[in-house]
Protein backbone atom coordinates (compact mmCIF):
# COMPACT_ATOMS: atom_id res chain seq x y z
CA UNK A 1 0.00 0.00 0.00
CA UNK A 2 1.17 3.48 -0.60
CA UNK A 3 1.98 6.00 2.11
CA UNK A 4 -0.39 8.16 3.02
CA UNK A 5 0.75 11.63 3.05
CA UNK A 6 1.16 13.46 6.40
CA UNK A 7 -1.43 16.07 5.75
CA UNK A 8 -4.21 13.57 4.29
CA UNK A 9 -3.32 10.92 7.77
CA UNK A 10 -3.36 14.64 9.87
CA UNK A 11 -6.95 15.23 8.28
CA UNK A 12 -7.96 11.36 9.03
CA UNK A 13 -6.79 11.61 12.81
CA UNK A 14 -8.77 15.16 13.40
CA UNK A 15 -11.67 15.50 11.66
CA UNK A 16 -14.59 13.00 12.05
CA UNK A 17 -16.33 13.60 8.75
CA UNK A 18 -13.76 12.30 6.96
CA UNK A 19 -15.38 8.76 5.48
CA UNK A 20 -14.92 6.07 3.55
CA UNK A 21 -16.87 7.23 0.91
CA UNK A 22 -14.17 7.12 -1.55
CA UNK A 23 -10.76 6.71 -1.53
CA UNK A 24 -9.71 5.89 -4.45
CA UNK A 25 -7.39 7.35 -6.86
CA UNK A 26 -6.10 11.28 -6.99
CA UNK A 27 -9.15 12.18 -4.37
CA UNK A 28 -10.97 11.49 -1.01
CA UNK A 29 -14.52 12.86 -0.37
CA UNK A 30 -15.65 13.35 3.07
CA UNK A 31 -18.55 15.65 5.00
CA UNK A 32 -18.37 19.05 3.99
CA UNK A 33 -18.20 21.08 7.21
CA UNK A 34 -18.87 24.80 5.33
CA UNK A 35 -22.75 23.22 3.94
CA UNK A 36 -23.51 20.94 6.38
CA UNK A 37 -23.47 17.82 3.10
CA UNK A 38 -26.71 16.73 2.45
CA UNK A 39 -28.92 14.36 4.80
CA UNK A 40 -27.76 10.91 3.93
CA UNK A 41 -24.88 10.47 6.70
CA UNK A 42 -23.36 8.49 4.34
CA UNK A 43 -22.72 10.62 1.35
CA UNK A 44 -19.72 13.24 1.09
CA UNK A 45 -19.05 15.91 -1.78
CA UNK A 46 -16.05 17.97 -0.53
CA UNK A 47 -13.47 16.24 -2.61
CA UNK A 48 -9.52 16.78 -1.56
CA UNK A 49 -6.52 15.75 -3.67
CA UNK A 50 -3.98 13.20 -1.99
CA UNK A 51 -1.00 14.59 -2.84
CA UNK A 52 0.74 17.99 -4.10
CA UNK A 53 -0.90 20.15 -4.73
CA UNK A 54 -3.66 19.69 -2.11
CA UNK A 55 -6.74 21.07 -2.98
CA UNK A 56 -10.68 20.69 -1.34
CA UNK A 57 -13.39 21.43 -3.39
CA UNK A 58 -17.11 20.55 -2.14
CA UNK A 59 -19.46 19.70 -4.85
CA UNK A 60 -22.50 20.92 -2.99
CA UNK A 61 -21.92 24.34 -2.27
CA UNK A 62 -18.43 24.78 -4.29
CA UNK A 63 -16.30 26.01 -1.05
CA UNK A 64 -13.30 25.31 -2.91
CA UNK A 65 -9.46 26.32 -2.79
CA UNK A 66 -5.70 25.16 -1.54
CA UNK A 67 -5.42 23.12 1.40
CA UNK A 68 -4.13 25.88 4.10
CA UNK A 69 -3.95 26.02 7.84
CA UNK A 70 -7.27 27.84 8.09
CA UNK A 71 -8.59 25.36 6.46
CA UNK A 72 -6.84 22.44 8.57
CA UNK A 73 -8.05 24.45 11.76
CA UNK A 74 -11.30 24.38 10.50
CA UNK A 75 -11.56 20.55 10.60
CA UNK A 76 -9.62 20.51 14.01
CA UNK A 77 -6.39 19.25 12.41
CA UNK A 78 -3.28 20.80 15.23
CA UNK A 79 -0.92 22.13 13.13
CA UNK A 80 2.53 21.02 14.34
CA UNK A 81 5.51 22.11 12.53
CA UNK A 82 5.53 19.76 10.13
CA UNK A 83 1.90 20.39 9.12
CA UNK A 84 3.49 23.85 8.55
CA UNK A 85 6.63 22.76 6.02
CA UNK A 86 4.25 20.72 4.54
CA UNK A 87 1.93 23.40 3.66
CA UNK A 88 4.80 25.55 2.14
CA UNK A 89 5.84 23.08 0.34
CA UNK A 90 2.20 23.01 -0.72
CA UNK A 91 1.69 26.44 -1.53
CA UNK A 92 4.33 26.67 -3.58
CA UNK A 93 2.65 23.74 -5.33
CA UNK A 94 -0.45 25.38 -5.99
CA UNK A 95 1.47 28.12 -6.98
CA UNK A 96 3.43 26.40 -9.81
CA UNK A 97 0.43 24.68 -10.67
CA UNK A 98 -1.70 27.42 -11.25
CA UNK A 99 1.25 29.14 -13.31
CA UNK A 100 1.31 25.60 -15.80
CA UNK A 101 -1.92 26.31 -16.19
CA UNK A 102 -1.67 30.40 -17.07
CA UNK A 103 -3.13 31.78 -14.27
CA UNK A 104 -0.16 34.14 -13.64
CA UNK A 105 -2.18 36.71 -15.43
CA UNK A 106 -5.44 36.57 -13.64
CA UNK A 107 -6.46 37.46 -10.11
CA UNK A 108 -8.08 33.93 -9.93
CA UNK A 109 -4.24 32.92 -8.54
CA UNK A 110 -4.70 35.03 -5.63
CA UNK A 111 -8.07 34.33 -5.28
CA UNK A 112 -7.33 30.67 -5.41
CA UNK A 113 -4.69 30.73 -2.59
CA UNK A 114 -7.29 32.51 -0.39
CA UNK A 115 -9.77 29.26 -0.97
CA UNK A 116 -11.69 31.58 -3.55
CA UNK A 117 -10.67 29.68 -6.39
CA UNK A 118 -14.80 29.22 -7.19
CA UNK A 119 -16.26 31.64 -9.26
CA UNK A 120 -19.83 32.36 -10.10
CA UNK A 121 -21.49 33.46 -12.93
CA UNK A 122 -23.55 36.89 -12.91
CA UNK A 123 -26.17 36.73 -15.25
CA UNK A 124 -26.46 39.07 -17.87
CA UNK A 125 -28.65 41.90 -18.04
CA UNK A 126 -31.45 40.91 -20.41
CA UNK A 127 -33.39 43.37 -22.75
CA UNK A 128 -36.64 42.68 -20.67
CA UNK A 129 -34.68 43.10 -17.06
CA UNK A 130 -34.37 46.30 -18.15
CA UNK A 131 -38.45 46.95 -17.65
CA UNK A 132 -36.96 45.84 -13.33
CA UNK A 133 -38.00 47.71 -10.85
CA UNK A 134 -34.84 47.58 -9.04
CA UNK A 135 -32.64 48.48 -12.28
CA UNK A 136 -35.29 51.44 -12.85
CA UNK A 137 -34.77 52.76 -9.45
CA UNK A 138 -30.99 53.18 -10.34
CA UNK A 139 -31.95 55.74 -13.24
CA UNK A 140 -34.58 56.97 -11.27
CA UNK A 141 -31.93 57.07 -8.45
CA UNK A 142 -29.14 58.93 -10.32
CA UNK A 143 -31.68 60.31 -13.24
CA UNK A 144 -30.01 58.73 -16.07
CA UNK A 145 -30.51 55.53 -18.07
CA UNK A 146 -27.99 53.34 -17.60
CA UNK A 147 -27.04 51.08 -20.38
CA UNK A 148 -27.17 47.27 -20.16
CA UNK A 149 -23.41 47.27 -20.09
CA UNK A 150 -23.16 49.45 -17.57
CA UNK A 151 -25.45 47.39 -14.94
CA UNK A 152 -23.38 44.26 -15.47
CA UNK A 153 -20.21 46.43 -14.97
CA UNK A 154 -21.38 47.21 -11.95
CA UNK A 155 -22.15 43.99 -10.87
CA UNK A 156 -26.08 44.17 -10.45
CA UNK A 157 -28.09 41.16 -9.87
CA UNK A 158 -31.63 42.19 -11.45
CA UNK A 159 -32.91 38.66 -9.77
CA UNK A 160 -30.92 36.92 -7.28
CA UNK A 161 -33.25 33.57 -8.00
CA UNK A 162 -31.58 33.68 -11.50
CA UNK A 163 -28.26 33.58 -9.99
CA UNK A 164 -29.53 30.78 -7.95
CA UNK A 165 -30.91 28.74 -11.22
CA UNK A 166 -27.70 29.68 -13.71
CA UNK A 167 -24.84 28.64 -11.04
CA UNK A 168 -27.08 25.34 -10.23
CA UNK A 169 -27.13 25.84 -6.68
CA UNK A 170 -29.08 23.94 -4.73
CA UNK A 171 -29.07 24.79 -1.13
CA UNK A 172 -29.14 28.94 0.63
CA UNK A 173 -27.34 30.21 3.50
CA UNK A 174 -29.93 31.59 5.30
CA UNK A 175 -33.65 31.19 6.01
CA UNK A 176 -35.30 29.89 2.82
CA UNK A 177 -38.00 32.80 2.41
CA UNK A 178 -35.30 35.58 2.74
CA UNK A 179 -34.09 34.73 -0.45
CA UNK A 180 -37.56 35.76 -1.80
CA UNK A 181 -37.26 38.67 0.19
CA UNK A 182 -33.79 39.35 -1.05
CA UNK A 183 -35.33 39.44 -4.69
CA UNK A 184 -38.10 41.17 -4.31
CA UNK A 185 -37.49 44.02 -1.98
CA UNK A 186 -33.77 44.58 -2.58
CA UNK A 187 -31.30 45.62 -5.15
CA UNK A 188 -28.27 43.34 -4.91
CA UNK A 189 -24.66 43.68 -6.05
CA UNK A 190 -22.33 40.77 -6.59
CA UNK A 191 -18.84 41.29 -4.43
CA UNK A 192 -15.43 41.12 -7.04
CA UNK A 193 -15.01 37.34 -6.83
CA UNK A 194 -19.10 36.50 -6.87
CA UNK A 195 -19.21 34.80 -3.48
CA UNK A 196 -21.17 37.34 -1.51
CA UNK A 197 -23.99 39.75 -2.32
CA UNK A 198 -24.50 43.12 -1.05
CA UNK A 199 -27.80 43.68 -1.17
CA UNK A 200 -29.60 47.26 -0.30
CA UNK A 201 -33.20 47.28 0.20
CA UNK A 202 -35.20 49.23 -2.15
CA UNK A 203 -38.70 48.86 -1.50
CA UNK A 204 -41.06 48.42 1.47
CA UNK A 205 -43.56 46.10 2.28
CA UNK A 206 -45.19 46.55 6.02
CA UNK A 207 -45.36 42.85 6.16
CA UNK A 208 -41.58 41.84 5.81
CA UNK A 209 -39.54 44.30 8.14
CA UNK A 210 -36.85 41.60 9.05
CA UNK A 211 -34.22 42.18 7.33
CA UNK A 212 -33.33 45.59 7.78
CA UNK A 213 -31.20 47.87 5.12
CA UNK A 214 -28.79 46.51 4.41
CA UNK A 215 -27.84 42.60 4.00
CA UNK A 216 -24.82 40.72 3.14
CA UNK A 217 -24.83 37.34 2.26
CA UNK A 218 -21.88 35.22 2.01
CA UNK A 219 -21.51 32.35 -0.50
CA UNK A 220 -18.11 30.85 0.60
CA UNK A 221 -16.74 31.18 4.27
CA UNK A 222 -13.61 32.83 3.20
CA UNK A 223 -15.40 35.31 0.78
CA UNK A 224 -13.53 38.48 0.81
CA UNK A 225 -16.16 41.64 1.04
CA UNK A 226 -14.77 43.72 -1.63
CA UNK A 227 -16.91 45.46 -4.47
CA UNK A 228 -14.94 46.79 -7.38
CA UNK A 229 -15.37 46.98 -10.82
CA UNK A 230 -13.48 47.34 -13.96
CA UNK A 231 -12.85 44.76 -16.37
CA UNK A 232 -10.04 42.55 -15.24
CA UNK A 233 -7.10 43.87 -13.68
CA UNK A 234 -3.29 43.02 -15.64
CA UNK A 235 -1.28 41.40 -12.13
CA UNK A 236 1.96 41.84 -14.22
CA UNK A 237 1.27 45.52 -13.55
CA UNK A 238 2.47 47.24 -10.25
CA UNK A 239 0.74 50.53 -11.07
CA UNK A 240 -2.95 50.74 -10.28
CA UNK A 241 -5.14 53.88 -10.26
CA UNK A 242 -8.36 53.78 -7.87
CA UNK A 243 -11.06 55.43 -7.19
CA UNK A 244 -12.63 54.65 -3.89
CA UNK A 245 -15.72 55.48 -2.19
CA UNK A 246 -17.09 54.59 1.25
CA UNK A 247 -20.15 52.43 -0.67
CA UNK A 248 -21.52 51.15 -4.20
CA UNK A 249 -23.68 53.90 -4.75
CA UNK A 250 -21.16 56.42 -4.14
CA UNK A 251 -19.16 54.68 -7.16
CA UNK A 252 -21.85 54.68 -9.64
CA UNK A 253 -22.53 58.42 -8.86
CA UNK A 254 -18.79 58.91 -9.47
CA UNK A 255 -18.85 56.71 -12.61
CA UNK A 256 -22.07 58.87 -13.73
CA UNK A 257 -20.92 62.64 -13.22
CA UNK A 258 -17.02 61.50 -14.18
CA UNK A 259 -16.67 60.14 -17.60
CA UNK A 260 -13.10 60.66 -17.34
CA UNK A 261 -12.56 57.99 -14.73
CA UNK A 262 -14.00 55.41 -17.32
CA UNK A 263 -10.40 54.22 -18.78
CA UNK A 264 -7.73 52.86 -16.85
CA UNK A 265 -9.25 53.56 -13.26
CA UNK A 266 -10.49 50.36 -10.94
CA UNK A 267 -13.00 51.15 -8.73
CA UNK A 268 -13.65 49.60 -5.33
CA UNK A 269 -15.82 50.53 -1.67
CA UNK A 270 -15.17 50.29 1.35
CA UNK A 271 -18.34 49.36 2.90
CA UNK A 272 -17.59 49.71 6.11
CA UNK A 273 -14.68 48.48 5.94
CA UNK A 274 -11.24 50.89 6.30
CA UNK A 275 -9.44 52.29 3.57
CA UNK A 276 -6.58 50.54 4.74
CA UNK A 277 -7.62 47.14 3.93
CA UNK A 278 -8.92 48.36 0.72
CA UNK A 279 -5.27 49.30 0.15
CA UNK A 280 -4.13 46.37 1.48
CA UNK A 281 -5.95 44.06 -0.99
CA UNK A 282 -4.55 45.68 -3.48
CA UNK A 283 -1.01 45.78 -2.63
CA UNK A 284 -1.03 41.97 -1.86
CA UNK A 285 -1.99 41.43 -5.48
CA UNK A 286 1.14 43.09 -6.38
CA UNK A 287 0.37 46.33 -7.29
CA UNK A 288 3.66 48.34 -5.69
CA UNK A 289 2.38 52.24 -6.80
CA UNK A 290 -0.72 52.98 -6.32
CA UNK A 291 -2.92 56.50 -7.37
CA UNK A 292 -6.03 56.98 -4.78
CA UNK A 293 -8.99 58.92 -5.57
CA UNK A 294 -10.70 59.14 -2.50
CA UNK A 295 -14.31 60.48 -2.79
CA UNK A 296 -15.43 60.55 0.51
CA UNK A 297 -18.72 61.45 2.77
CA UNK A 298 -18.56 64.92 4.48
CA UNK A 299 -19.19 63.11 7.79
CA UNK A 300 -15.27 62.32 8.29
CA UNK A 301 -12.58 65.63 7.78
CA UNK A 302 -9.68 66.01 5.49
CA UNK A 303 -7.89 65.64 8.27
CA UNK A 304 -9.05 62.74 9.69
CA UNK A 305 -8.36 61.08 6.47
CA UNK A 306 -4.81 62.54 6.22
CA UNK A 307 -4.42 61.17 9.78
CA UNK A 308 -5.11 57.62 8.71
CA UNK A 309 -2.96 57.39 5.77
CA UNK A 310 0.52 58.60 7.69
CA UNK A 311 -0.75 55.97 9.63
CA UNK A 312 -0.95 53.30 6.93
CA UNK A 313 1.88 51.38 6.22
CA UNK A 314 1.77 50.82 2.72
CA UNK A 315 1.17 54.43 1.85
CA UNK A 316 4.09 55.57 3.80
CA UNK A 317 6.69 53.58 2.43
CA UNK A 318 5.55 53.07 -0.98
CA UNK A 319 4.80 56.35 -1.35
CA UNK A 320 0.93 55.94 -3.11
CA UNK A 321 -0.39 59.10 -3.94
CA UNK A 322 -4.00 60.48 -2.30
CA UNK A 323 -6.59 62.76 -3.22
CA UNK A 324 -9.89 63.79 -1.80
CA UNK A 325 -12.93 64.75 -3.08
CA UNK A 326 -16.12 65.61 -1.89
CA UNK A 327 -19.51 67.01 -2.72
CA UNK A 328 -20.43 69.97 -1.36
CA UNK A 329 -24.01 69.51 -2.15
CA UNK A 330 -24.77 66.80 -0.28
CA UNK A 331 -23.30 64.41 2.32
CA UNK A 332 -22.04 62.00 -0.85
CA UNK A 333 -21.64 61.12 -4.23
CA UNK A 334 -24.76 58.69 -4.20
CA UNK A 335 -27.04 60.87 -6.40
CA UNK A 336 -27.37 62.38 -9.62
CA UNK A 337 -24.79 64.31 -11.60
CA UNK A 338 -26.42 67.70 -11.37
CA UNK A 339 -26.19 67.14 -7.60
CA UNK A 340 -22.22 66.92 -6.90
CA UNK A 341 -20.06 69.33 -7.19
CA UNK A 342 -16.34 69.43 -6.27
CA UNK A 343 -15.52 71.29 -3.10
ZN1 LIG B 1 -20.16 21.95 0.98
Amino acid sequence: MEEMHLIERAILNAYDGWTEISNGGRNRLIRCPECGDSQKSDHGHLSITRSYPFLYKCFRCNWSGAVNEDFLRYLGVEITPEIRVALKENHQAVVNSAKEQNYQKEKSITNFLRGMQRKFFIPDIKDEDMDNQCLQYLNDRFQTEFTKEELEKFRVIADLREFWILNHIDWWPREKEELTTLANLYLSFSSSDGNEFISRRIFDDEDDELLGRYQETKLNKNAERLYCFKDSLDLCETHLKLVIGEGIFDLIGVWNKFPKYREGYVFAACLGKSLESVLDFFVSLGFLHIEVNYFADNDVTDNTIRKWWREMEYPSILGFRLSIYRNKMGKDFGVPASEIRLA
